[in-house]
């Protein structure tokens, strides 16, 4: 199983603005390689880098896996995740992380 799947449960905000990021950093590449196209290309580098810095800006907590104690870092809104070293699943009941299964 690749950590692809559960990068995105663990960071879901993280893992789509990753993404847009690359489409405009990609984007504003190619773009900039045609000479006409600098004029997009340019402020499409721009704002990837600025959906970059939104991306680190965004809030992270380091829970430790009931199970085998690797902390996972996850975004706050996550109420469950899949444990990045034993993809174990964990979840928030009353406060409290718990392996389920
Ligand atoms: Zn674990």
């Amino acid at each position: 199983m690749t950590s692809g799947l559960a990068a995105k449960q663990r960071q879901p905000r993280r893992h789509s603005l990753a993404i847009a990021a690359s489409i405009f950093a990609l984007g504003g590449v190619i773009f900039t390689l045609t000479l006409l196209g600098a004029v997009i290309g340019i402020p499409m580098l721009i704002i990837s880098g600025i959906i970059f810095l939104i991306r680190s800006r965004i809030k992270m907590n380091s829970i430790e896996c009931p199970s085998c104690k690797t902390p996972n870092k996850i975004e706050l809104s996550v109420q469950y995740f899949n444990c990045e070293q034993c993809l174990k699943t964990v979840r928030k009941e009353q406060g409290e992380w718990v392996a389920a299964g």
